[in-house]
């Protein structure tokens, strides 16, 4: 069969290249060896470990943060089936739902393990071990990233004791003690999850800093405010062993500084230390498609690789592995594959932390902007002098606005607080457009909401904030 474009792997890059490359005209053939659409974001990843934190977060709320609103409840009770079940019924509505928009799109749908034969050939292999050719004029790799493991340290992953993400979404009761290894956005979002359904969360991290990569001043804000809801944690620790006991596991490390090692035991240990490209049985190698010196599918600014008709996105290449970077990326090759002009803005990619609070992030943090020697003004606001906030009892945290000290261009914005997740996408548009702080300064904002804080940063930033 022949085809304007293959898709390898219907995640996000994927699915989403699928539709738009339908939209504009061609004709698309999807192979996804998973089961069902969708890939991590819709099955393992973002979609159930949302479902699970709002979940965790009514229920936390309703065990204790509702007596100063005047409303009380006894008795609050967990029924951990009956949320695995909402998180189950979540994904299946998402997964069904790419299945529908491919019927819609007339997109040719082939379930195997797609193998690159060459130019514009590509081999379905299904699981019953039936192969097939498919021909197209172009083939995009978006077969995303897989669980990296620790670096140096062998770790038998059962998905019981020892989990990654994937486990850590499907537990069938509370561990008393969880140790999460690895201090980032994946960690921090399930620790969040198991420490308000009732576990003892214990985070051993590297870095000296939970979030690296965020913005210092966030990071340290955000990890008292975790702190304060139960969760401890070990920075600045090398993990040297994980490893299963009689009646749980156990997790040595080591001060990264250098001293004595330490041991902790838990009933469960979450491997959060990152994901890499996952190039596995894509015949990449006898295709002679080139990876960079990470395993990634190496690109150019247009997102082809080294072989002519041969493009790559999403998690398999470099760039943040966030699933909205890859349906833009989806987008933009299906332009440029079309014959127009896709792009994307990577200065403008917002990161989303979906703990509660929540932590936001776009553009360049205050570390990266000193290191690049760019001089910026900073402003700040924090939510205790907004008036919505008082009202919600959602006042911890703050917005900081940081721009160009000479031209006013927003630079970065950076935001922990309840809805920062929504809130950072005004800045976000601000930045898409080139917009100055005083741009967002002056820009009416309704009253009273959460996003006032935004506004009156910006205000901070280039003259003085009103209400504080
Ligand atoms: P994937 O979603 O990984 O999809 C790739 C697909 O390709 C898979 O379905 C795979 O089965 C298939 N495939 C691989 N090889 C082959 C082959 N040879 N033949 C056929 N099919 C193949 N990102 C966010 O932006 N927000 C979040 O809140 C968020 N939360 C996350 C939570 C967790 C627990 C995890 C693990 C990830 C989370 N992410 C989140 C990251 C997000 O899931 C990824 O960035 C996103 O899924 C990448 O999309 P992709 O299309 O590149 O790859």
């Amino acid at each position: 069969m022949s085809y304007d474009v293959i898709v390898i792997g219907s995640g996000p890059g994927g699915y989403v290249c699928a539709i738009k490359a339908a939209q504009l005209g061609l004709k698309i053939a999807v192979i996804e060896k998973r089961a069902t659409f969708g890939g991590t974001c819709l099955n393992i990843g973002c979609i159930p470990s949302k479902a699970l934190l709002h979940a965790s977060e009514m229920f936390a709320h309703a065990s204790h943060g509702m007596e100063s609103l005047g409303v009380e409840f006894s008795g609050v009770k967990l029924n951990l089936e009956k949320m695995m079940a909402h998180k189950d019924a979540v994904v299946k509505a998402n997964v069904d739902g790419v299945a529908y928009l491919f019927k819609k799109n007339k997109i040719d749908a082939f379930q195997g393990t797609g193998k690159v034969l060459g130019q514009g050939r590509v081999q379905v292999t299904a699981d019953s071990g039936e192969t097939q050719v498919l021909e197209a004029k172009n083939i995009v790799i978006a077969t995303g990233s897989d669980v990296a493991g620790i670096p140096g340290v062998k770790v038998d992953i059962d998905e019981k004791v020892i989990i990654s993400s994937t486990g850590g979404i499907a537990l069938d009761k509370v561990p008393e003690r969880l140790i999460v290894v690895g201090g980032g956005v994946i960690g921090l979002e399930l620790g969040s999850v198991w420490n308000r359904l009732g576990a003892k969360v214990t985070v051993v991290e590297y870095l000296d800093m939970i979030l690296g990569g965020m913005d210092g001043e966030v990071s340290r804000q955000f990890q008292r405010m975790l702190a304060k809801q139960g969760m401890e944690f070990k920075l600045g620790a090398k993990v040297t062993c994980v490893e299963k006991t009689a009646d749980g596991a156990k997790v040595t490390f080591e001060p990264v500084k250098g001293g004595d090692a330490q041991t902790l035991e838990a009933d469960a240990v979450l491997v959060a230390t990152g994901r890499k490209a996952f190039t596995d049985n894509l015949g990449l190698a006898d295709a002679g498609v080139a990876l960079d010196n990470r395993g990634r599918v190496e690109i150019d600014e247009n997102f082809r690789t080294n072989v002519a008709g041969i493009y790559a996105i999403g998690d398999v290449v470099k760039g943040p592995m966030l699933a909205h970077k890859a349906e833009d990326e989806g987008v933009a090759v299906a332009e440029i594959m079309a014959g127009q002009h896709g792009h994307v803005n990577y200065n403008a990619i917002p990161g989303v932390v979906y703990t509660q609070p929540e932590v936001a992030s776009v553009g360049k943090t205050e570390e990266e902007l000193k290191a690049a020697g760019i001089a910026y003004k900073a402003g700040k606001f924090p939510f205790t002098a907004n008036g919505r906030a008082r009202a919600m009892e959602t006042t911890e945290g703050f917005v900081k606005v940081l721009a160009d000290a000479a031209t006013d261009r927003v630079l970065g914005v950076h935001i922990v607080g309840f809805g920062a997740g929504e809130m950072i996408h005004e800045a976000t548009v601000l930045m898409e457009f080139g917009g100055s702080s005083e741009d967002l300064g002056r820009t009416t904002h309704a009253h009273p909401t959460m996003s006032e804080a935004v506004k009156e940063a910006a205000l901070a930033t280039f003259f003085k904030p009103i209400h504080i």
